[in-house]
């Protein structure tokens, strides 16, 4: 039997496609929601024909990483007796405390997106979990040569690392392929975009990161207002009170912007297919974007993800807003945009799962 731990949106989007082909080998397998963003976790599973198997309730009122960490490492611990290995994703703080619990347990450990550093500044708290990780770890699935380079660097034996490509590719893929063949869902997906004038540029913005509460949000802020005179501009709000309250202050009611609850993975996806552009601090969206031909614009000072940058797909474009405005205007002048929006797939092809689940199965057995 295998463990698969996650607590927030993407990890639901990037363990799924590793529970399906782990099924379809005969595997069994449990995924526990730890409750990180239970509504988020359990409704992009969901997307998968996916249901936790188990829901912990220990997280009410946990609001910092610390607190998160301290109360779920025991539960996690006493759920690992009796499994082959735990498999934990990304840099979560549900992550990590699944791999403490995992080495406690004496359990063997799996981590999904192995390798990704920033090799430079260290954004808080994600490079810090994902490093720990990276030392607990038996097993390491790397998504690229740089994540495979980045952990031999740091003295990881390389039997123990695959390049598998990343998961959350399979994943896109699957939802794209189905969008363009199921006019049902393709409609569901569609409904939350129905208030958007499709004559004018759509820009499509997430934003998230706890490197960028506060000020770096603010200017981002100040950006989208400048913005939206010449644009839709579709903002699906995390719900973190520290993203929440100051985007609602800031753009509700603006003309032209859509501040949407968080979409659905399907309804996700298809505004990426619909947008011109993307300006996000999501991991998720800078890797899915290219695979679309969507060009996008990360608004950070770092990123783990260089290889879309290296394909042109992607632009760092950081939180000042003078620097936002003029790389969104520049682009929507034609000034590039054309080539970014060429599809590449530098984070994987689509067939990371399949290659997990053998490898899992070569060394753990059938579980
Ligand atoms: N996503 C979604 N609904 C949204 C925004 C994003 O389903 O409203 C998906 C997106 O396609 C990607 C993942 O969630 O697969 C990214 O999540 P997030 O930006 O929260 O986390 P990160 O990738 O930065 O860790």
């Amino acid at each position: 039997m295998f463990l698969l731990v996650g607590g927030t949106r993407p990890e639901a989007v990037k363990l799924a496609p590793l529970v399906l082909a782990l099924r379809a080998r005969g595997c069994v397998v449990r995924v526990v929601a730890t409750g990180q963003h239970m509504r988020l976790f359990d409704e992009t599973l969901a997307a998968f024909g996916l249901v936790a198997d188990v829901r912990l309730g220990v997280l009410e009122g946990a609001r910092t990483p610390a607190e998160v960490l301290g109360r779920l490492v025991p539960v996690l611990a006493g759920l690992m007796p009796g499994h082959k290995a735990v498999v934990v994703q990304g840099d979560t703080t549900s992550a990590l405390g699944g791999a403490l619990a995992a080495h406690y347990a004496g359990v063997p450990l799996v981590h999904v997106e192995a390798g990704l550093r920033t090799g430079g500044p260290e954004p808080f708290p994600e490079e810090m979990h994902r490093t720990l990780i990276g030392q607990l770890a038996d097993l390491h699935f790397a998504p690229t040569a740089a994540a495979v380079a980045a952990l031999a660097a740091e003295g990881v034996a390389g039997e123990r690392v695959v390049m598998t490509g990343n998961s959350g590719i399979d994943a896109l893929l699957w939802m794209h392929a189905r969008l363009r063949s199921d006019a049902a869902l393709a409609a569901a997906a569609a409904a939350p975009l129905a208030g958007v004038d499709r004559r004018r540029p759509l820009l499509l913005v997430t934003m998230h990161r706890r490197e960028n509460h506060g000020a770096g949000l603010d200017a981002v802020l100040a950006a989208l207002v400048v913005l939206s005179d010449g644009m839709e501009i579709v903002l699906p709000v995390h719900p973190h009170p520290s993203v929440e309250w100051p985007v609602h202050a800031a753009l509700a009611g603006r003309p032209g912007v859509h501040l949407l609850p968080p979409l659905g993975y399907p309804a996700f996806v298809w505004a990426m297919m619909q947008a011109t552009l993307a300006l996000t601090d999501s991991g998720g969206v800078q890797e899915e974007a290219p695979a679309l031909g969507l060009p996008v614009l990360v608004m950070r000072g770092v990123t783990e993800r260089p290889e879309g940058l290296a394909t042109g797909n992607a632009r760092m474009v950081g939180t000042e807003t003078g620097a936002i405005v003029a790389a969104v205007r520049g682009l929507l002048m034609g000034e590039g945009l054309s080539a970014m929006a060429e599809p590449t797939l530098p984070y994987g092809v689509g067939d990371a799962a399949g290659v997990m689940a053998g490898v899992m199965v070569e060394r753990f057995g059938r579980a």
